[in-house]
């Protein structure tokens, strides 16, 4: 290893760094995190805090967990890498989808496909969404419907169907045929409803409208994300979510769960489908599925999806799709000892009780200061704070202003994430609360510092 004064000098000089502007990294350069322990990270200048981002929604485990550093090195000794292309296989990886079928039994999900992330798994479910109502004799079923303010990765297929157009405007044009409904968000929409039920049944409407415009025979599938995470943590009205179950059914549109984030217990349910009585078409998963210990995602896909693949005898169901890490033998191990960790530990439980604590946390400090605007949260560990600058007018408070509520939260003990101007928290769900208080001691330094 490198000494600091050489990571100093080449910070961000040569690395491109994911959602940043390369001008602004080298200008102020990240922070460079070198060790993690439980829910700790470390930085190169001695600050040990509190992640409250869990890596990137991802650390569900925390940093500590052996069992599954352990499956991963001694898999790299028995076998690094093999092809899973068809024609052949490897051990792990038959285990490991063993275990992701037992883990999603009570969702409908049957079958999955190994990917390297979550950007794949949601453009997996995407293709295979196409090539499903082909294979039904339907080819003209190829649009998709999506929601605004939800994020489904950066490939052209994701960004298609993401609903904030950061991440698509630079891009585009994007995939023809994706049309986006409004987001169950409470604090703004176009129809300044703040009733959730309410607002439910509006965009229930609006999406019956887009149905009957578009024609029903155009469209292959519906995606959204049980709880939207990097649009802000917006969280439905318990009926929003089966309301669009019901008109999917109704009109033979395939419903998507994205449950990159909401998979494996951090809504305090292991599915966020499942956290809201819904039994989804396919998922789409990565993060907490390995802890965020090794870069895997699956796609999935229930019985009524995987029947019609594997009952062709055209050879059309043949998948000309795929990643060279799909069932990497080594990811496969990391998802084998991370969903026996998962259930072991029951961390949909602490996810639940640790989640409602700081929700809590956050409401309460919303007494104190007057710059938060919106507290959403409260199944299980993601948090979303809204900041504004004017609460009557909702001005989203500046960039300058949220970076210094950041740093100071920092220093005194927490990472947050900042999504513009919203706080966004999603810790390891092993968090105790003792450490989820000095998550909420540190966002109170923060706010003071406004
Ligand atoms: N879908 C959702 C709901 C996500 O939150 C993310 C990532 N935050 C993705 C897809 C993309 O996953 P990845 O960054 O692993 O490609």
């Amino acid at each position: 290893m490198k000494d600091d004064n050489f990571l100093k000098e080449n910070n961000a000089k040569h690395l491109w760094h994911p959602m940043g502007h390369p001008g602004d990294s080298l200008k102020n350069p990240p922070t460079i995190i070198k060790g993690a322990d439980g829910v700790h990270i470390s930085d190169l200048d001695g600050h040990r805090v509190v992640d409250a981002v869990g890596g990137l929604w991802c650390v569900n485990l925390g940093y500590s967990n052996d069992v599954v550093k352990d499956a991963i090195s001694k898999q790299l000794y028995d076998l690094p890498y093999y092809s899973a292309f068809a024609g052949s296989t490897n051990p792990t990886a038959i285990e490991a989808s063993y275990a992701v079928r037992e883990f999603f039994a009570e969702d409908g999900m049957a079958r999955c496909f190994f990917t390297s992330g979550g950007s794949d798994s949601v453009e997996t479910t995407l293709r295979l969404a196409r090539q499903y109502h082909r294979l039904r004799g339907e080819p003209t079923r190829t649009k998709f419907l999506s929601l605004k303010k939800g994020y489904h990765g950066t490939h052209f297929g994701g960004a298609s169907v993401n609903g904030n157009n950061r991440f698509r405007i630079n891009y585009e044009p994007l995939l023809a045929g994706c049309y986006h409904l409004p987001s169950p968000y409470t604090y703004r929409n176009p129809f300044n409803e703040t009733d959730p039920e309410k607002l439910a049944q509006l965009i229930a409407q609006a999406m019956e409208d887009e149905i009957a415009f578009q024609g029903a025979n155009t469209i292959a599938a519906f995606i959204m994300e049980p709880i939207q995470g990097a649009g802000g943590v917006i969280v439905p009205g318990e009926t929003f979510m089966p309301l669009m179950r019901d008109i999917c059914d109704r009109h033979g549109i395939l419903m998507i769960s994205d449950e990159v984030i909401t998979g494996f217990g951090r809504t305090g349910d292991w599915t966020g489908a499942r956290h809201w009585g819904v039994k989804p078409d396919m998922m789409s998963t990565a993060k907490g599925i390995t802890s965020g210990y090794f870069p895997v995602g699956a796609a999935l896909m229930s019985e009524k999806v995987a029947d019609v693949f594997e009952k062709d005898t055209t050879g059309e169901a043949a998948i000309f799709h795929g990643y060279t890490y799909s069932a990497h033998p080594v990811g496969a191990a990391a998802v084998v000892a991370c969903l026996s960790e998962t259930l072991r530990l029951d961390t949909k439980t602490n996810a639940a009780a640790r989640g409602t604590q700081l929700y809590q946390g956050v409401l309460k400090l919303a007494e104190k200061h007057d710059i938060i605007g919106d507290v959403r949260g409260g199944h299980g560990l993601m948090t979303g704070i809204e900041i504004v600058s004017d609460k009557a007018k909702k001005t989203p408070m500046d960039m300058a202003t949220m970076k210094r509520i950041h740093q100071t939260a920092y220093d005194a003990g927490a990472m947050v994430r900042l999504g513009m101007h919203n706080i966004l928290m999603s810790p390891p769900l092993t968090i105790s609360e003792d450490e989820v208080n000095t998550i909420l001691s540190a966002l109170d330094a923060g706010f003071s510092a406004a």
